[in-house]
């Protein structure tokens, strides 16, 4: 009897599998389509100063599929990663991102953009070259545009790395290290990379008020002040968060108290110079959400 209940339960596990295979290559085939049906979009959010003001916002990818409906990038973006179609995915992403820069300043609403690039992506030997294609294009400063690579991705080829974003800051890019802390953290390369900006992880950010937590937000800042970068925390939902995150000197903060990523119609729909402090900690009397 043990025995066949154990095959059963392999019976079942490779059911599982199977039906986790199925949807991966039903996703993968679906976001193959999504590029050319114009299902994918770019939210911004944006990443305020203490007082409430837009400093830049981060471009987060949105799938909205016609069945489907809106599919999280934590639910594609990996599976796109296991294929060559993270390229085609991400190279979407730099030409709309770039085209974003231009609609802002030609609305009169210029505003630097934080744009997300993955590992593969950036380790292909044509990304500096796909990087310029996308500036020229679109005619976007490259002064405005800032990217976002993950701890795993920087020390991934540190000499391929270390090349391609000196050639790139060259053309103005800057650079932002994404969920720091929470990968391979060597210190060694804060010092080797033309960086300008470090994120705090979220994970950092929702336990601020738990002591190791705030111990690691002080001395990410601190550690960033003497290195001149700059820090943005991520994820930040509380005015508790936001209130330790400004007197401990954080340059910006980006979270759902102050806007979830929205269109790029819904940001212009905004006056400029709107202030984004949640009402009850804001003057000018905002009343929406
Ligand atoms: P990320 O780059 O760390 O982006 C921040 C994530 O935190 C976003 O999730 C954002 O919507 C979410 N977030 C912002 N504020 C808050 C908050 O106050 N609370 C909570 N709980 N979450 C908040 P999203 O948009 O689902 O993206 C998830 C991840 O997918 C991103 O993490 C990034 O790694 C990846 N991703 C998104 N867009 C792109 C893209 O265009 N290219 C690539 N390669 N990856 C992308
Ligand atoms: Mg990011
Ligand atoms: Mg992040
Ligand atoms: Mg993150």
């Amino acid at each position: 009897r043990a025995k066949s209940a154990g095959r059963q339960r392999i019976v079942f596990f490779q059911a599982q599998m199977q039906a986790e295979i199925e949807e991966r290559l039903a996703i993968q085939h679906q976001l193959e389509l999504a590029i050319a049906q114009r299902q994918l979009a770019l939210y911004l959010q944006p990443q305020v100063d203490a007082a409430g003001m837009a400093l830049g916002a981060e471009l987060l990818l949105r799938w909205q599929h016609p069945v489907l409906g809106p599919v999280p990038p934590g639910r594609f973006i990996p599976i796109a990663e296991e294929s060559s179609l993270i390229l085609r995915l991400g190279n979407w992403v730099l030409q709309e991102g770039c085209r974003t820069l231009v609609q802002l300043a030609k609305a009169g609403r210029p505003l630097p953009l934080s744009i997300n690039v993955s590992p593969q992506q950036f380790h292909e030997a044509d990304f500096v070259a796909q990087v310029k294609a996308a500036l020229q294009d679109s005619g976007a400063r490259a002064d405005y545009l800032i990217l976002e690579l993950t701890e795993g991705l920087l020390i991934r080829n540190l000499d391929d790395t270390s090349a391609k974003m000196r050639e790139l800051a060259a053309l103005g890019l800057r650079f932002s290290i994404d969920d720091f802390g929470t990968g391979y953290s060597s210190l060694a390369y804060l010092k080797r990379l033309p960086l300008q900006e470090l994120k705090i992880d979220r994970s950092f950010v929702q336990d601020a008020e738990a002591s190791r937590d705030t111990a690691i937000i002080e001395l990410i800042l601190s550690m960033a002040e003497h290195l001149a970068l700059r820090v943005v925390a991520e994820g930040v939902e509380s005015e508790a968060q936001a209130a330790f995150l400004r007197t401990h000197g954080c340059h910006a903060m980006q979270g759902y108290l102050f806007a979830r990523p929205m269109p790029l119609a819904d940001w212009l729909a905004l006056p400029a110079g709107h202030c984004f402090l949640p009402a009850a900690s804001s003057s000018n009397g905002r009343t929406d959400s």
